[in-house]
């Protein structure tokens, strides 16, 4: 397949930051995402044939599968386009025919910007419009987060897949993951910019954890609904009453619900904040939001861990915290726009000294949704 083929349509499916309330939303939180302008870009056409063919520069890969053969595969990747497709199928029988699929990106791949999402839900919009299947936004979001699940195996709450499909040039979305009801808040962070930093390790802990984390936060949930009966999810519990749960619960889940807890609240102060135009305040609840998902939620890393404690050493860094599932991608930081690209020339000194690692700065630019 080539990217000079002619092709039918083109989506432009974004990848996704997160300000602040990370890990809250399968806990019925808020959260703070953003759409971003790196993109995955999928070219697809009609191929009259019941098979689907699908490239992607990325990994320099090449498959092709039946439709009525829609099993997982072995190979990671294949799972979120055949879960795409199984998922549709659901919705509408056998409206999906056979096509082809180029892929090219400029996501990083499990960094913690959501390239799983963009690829589910950019596959769903553009089979969305190929076979005029007259799916909602709502539906792809739901279809898109039920591939994972099943297909891959992550276990991931709404949140991507929401900002992927939702998400509005220079807004980001104040989202009640319980309802799925959301506000756009205008970003105006002044003389401030929003970067990434890409540890560039993935420590494969990512996935398995991520849903451990799941069954700890349903533990806590059911001991203190023993009590608390009316409470659903763990981020309608107050911080002072999961206090009461600490001798009740075991250190380690205690802490999840702790945690919890606290950074749905903290999603709301920062929301304060950055009404107030206070952007001392946002970068410390960013602070806050990383040293509790380093020792109470336990999905940090060494290397996430070093380069937040370093930012500290920098007044023009207002705030930082790892973004995303854990265990590796990337940090997100408040740096004043004046000093950007000394402070990442310095931090890239630190951290290459320290672990003999390249970090990757990426720029960040609030965008749209997916786009056909
Ligand atoms: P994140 O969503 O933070 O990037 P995940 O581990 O959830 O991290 O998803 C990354 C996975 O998504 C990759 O390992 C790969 O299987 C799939 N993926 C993402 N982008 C692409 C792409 N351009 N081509 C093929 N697979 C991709
Ligand atoms: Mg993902």
């Amino acid at each position: 397949m080539n990217k000079n083929d002619s092709y039918d349509l083109v989506v432009k499916s974004p990848g996704r930051i997160n300000l602040i309330g990370e890990h809250v939303d399968y806990n019925g939180g808020h959260a703070l995402p953003a759409a971003i302008d790196k993109k995955i870009t999928l070219k697809m056409k009609k191929n009259n044939s019941n098979n689907v063919t699908v490239y992607s520069k990325n990994i320099d890969s090449e498959f092709t599968f039946s439709l009525s053969d829609l099993n997982r595969s072995s190979i990671e990747w294949h799972n979120y386009i055949i879960g795409v497709i199984f998922y549709i199928n659901v919705l509408r029988p056998d409206a999906v025919k056979g096509f082809d699929c180029y892929i090219d990106s400029n996501l990083p791949l499990g960094s913690g910007v959501s390239s799983s999402a963009a690829l589910e839900c950019g596959v769903a919009k553009g089979l969305n419009e190929l076979f005029k299947l007259g799916l909602s936004d709502t539906e792809i979001i739901k279809l898109s987060k039920d591939a994972e699940h099943t297909m891959v195996g992550t276990k991931c709450g709404v949140m991507d897949q929401f900002t992927v499909v939702k998400g509005q040039k220079d807004h980001l979305l104040l989202l009640n993951c319980k309802t799925q009801e959301y506000k756009t808040i205008k970003v105006d962070f002044g003389d401030y910019k929003l970067i990434l930093l890409n540890t560039n390790v993935s420590h494969n802990l990512a996935s398995s954890e991520y849903n451990v984390r799941r069954g700890e936060c349903e533990i806590a949930m059911k001991v203190i609904n023993a009590k608390y009966n009316d409470l659903k999810y763990l981020c309608d519990v107050k911080p002072e009453v999961v206090k009461e749960f600490k001798n009740l619960l075991p250190e380690k889940i205690y802490n999840r619900a702790l945690y919890t807890s606290k950074e749905n609240q903290r999603t709301l102060k920062a929301v304060e904040a950055i009404n107030c135009k206070d952007l001392h305040a946002l970068g410390n609840l960013l602070y806050q939001s990383h040293e509790g998902l380093s020792k109470l939620y336990e999905v940090s890393c060494p290397e996430l861990d070093f380069l937040v404690e370093y930012s500290k050493n920098y007044d023009q860094i207002l705030g930082a915290r790892m973004m995303g599932g854990g265990f590796g991608g990337c940090t997100i930081n408040i740096i004043h726009k004046d000093f950007v690209e000394n402070l990442i020339e310095e931090m890239s000194i630190a951290y290459r000294n320290q672990f003999s690692i390249d970090l990757t700065p990426i720029a960040i630019h609030i965008g749209d949704g997916v786009k056909i």
